[in-house]
């Protein structure tokens, strides 16, 4: 088969660890799994299939085209975040997924259209999606089966009064809503402590390798490793230049490598003179800037050649440190070049 020149090597074993880990200290609560965003770049599909495998059975993506990409899969329970638009009626009552409904009009046109068990998402304070007290209130919920009551952190990974609130306001809703269980936690929010499980906790982030509170660091272990191929390997005179803009300047005879990665995969320009790539335990640093499709690596004294591989450093919480992004965009931002290798 033809070989890409770029791979993303994914760690099942780290992945079910880190699911593992994460059940661990959600207590007696269910520990779930949100595979959106095709499982925040991993593939949805493998990281559904692996953690099933691992004991995992609640599932959630955040649109139906998701649900519908994983519905041959006869996951053991899968959730669709956004709920229920007109749009999405069709899809959503051929019973593929089960709606998390999140606002009166969709728990209206669930009941109207007998939709049977449903979850609902409460608005504790963040005011992103969710019923409100007023909508409680009016009865929006009434005559409706509803597995999971829910509600979202908006500050988890902060030391942040806003969490003990939001705490607080969930049971007091929670109380007014007849419910199977209740589920607040993501990742960070396993990490705040047993107080914060309640039924279920829906991890994202810690899953994949990010570490979102200090908590968890030394608990989560990497799950994907970006490697790229070298393009070119040269030698740099001192005083020459490399890259867009020149910004990187030889102080001595450099000898460079070419790795075939860039921007387009999702190795942001906040990695310019700040990345680095992985021999064995040494880190060699990029220079100059990150091309769309380039980096340069600095491998003066080391045996790298034209076709080898190396792996890039995408240990997330420093990479978030170098690019300047979230752990999360890093995930997400994983382009579509990659031969994802297991
Ligand atoms: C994405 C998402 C999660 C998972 O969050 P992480 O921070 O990635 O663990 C949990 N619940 C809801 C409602 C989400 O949208």
């Amino acid at each position: 088969m033809f070989e890409l020149p770029l791979r993303l090597r994914r760690d099942a074993d780290a992945l079910v660890a880190n699911w593992r880990a994460l059940a661990r200290l959600s207590g007696t609560a269910a520990c779930g799994a949100a595979i959106k965003a095709d499982g925040y770049g991993l593939g949805a599909s493998w990281v559904a299939q692996t953690l099933a495998a691992a004991g995992c059975r609640d599932f959630f993506v955040a649109t139906w085209a998701e649900a519908a990409a994983l519905a041959s899969l006869g996951l053991p329970s899968l959730s669709v975040f956004h709920g229920v638009r007109d749009e999405d009626m069709e899809l959503a009552l051929s019973g593929i997924a089960t709606p998390v409904l999140n606002t009166a009009t969709q728990a209206s046109r669930w009941r109207s259209a007998g939709g049977g068990a449903s979850h609902v998402m409460l608005d504790t304070g963040m005011n992103r999606l969710g019923l409100d007290e007023g909508d409680l209130a009016a009865g929006a919920l009434d005559g409706l089966t509803i597995d999971t009551v829910m509600s979202h952190l908006a500050s988890a990974d902060d030391e942040s009064a806003q969490n003990s609130e939001q705490r607080g306001r969930f049971v007091a809703m929670a109380e007014k809503v007849a419910a199977r269980r209740l589920s607040l936690a993501n990742s960070a929010g396993i990490a705040l402590g047993p107080d914060y499980m309640f039924d279920l906790t829906r991890p994202g982030l810690a899953l994949y390798g990010g570490v979102p509170r200090p908590e968890l660091a030394g608990v989560i272990a990497q799950v994907a490793f970006p490697e790229a191929q070298v393009l070119q390997r040269r030698t740099v005179r001192a005083g020459e230049a490399v890259g867009y803009n020149a910004t990187w300047v030889a102080p001595a005879d450099t000898d460079v490598a070419i790795l075939n990665y860039g921007y387009a995969d999702g190795y942001f320009r906040g990695f310019s003179s700040r990345g680095g790539a992985l021999l064995g335990d040494t880190v060699l640093p990029l220079i100059g800037r990150v091309s769309m499709d380039l980096i340069a690596i600095d491998v003066t004294g080391h045996d790298v050649a034209e076709g080898d591989w190396l792996t890039v450093d995408f240990d997330l919480p420093r990479a978030a440190a170098q690019s300047g992004m979230s752990q999360y965009e890093l995930l997400t931002g994983l382009g579509t070049r990659f031969e994802r290798i297991d």
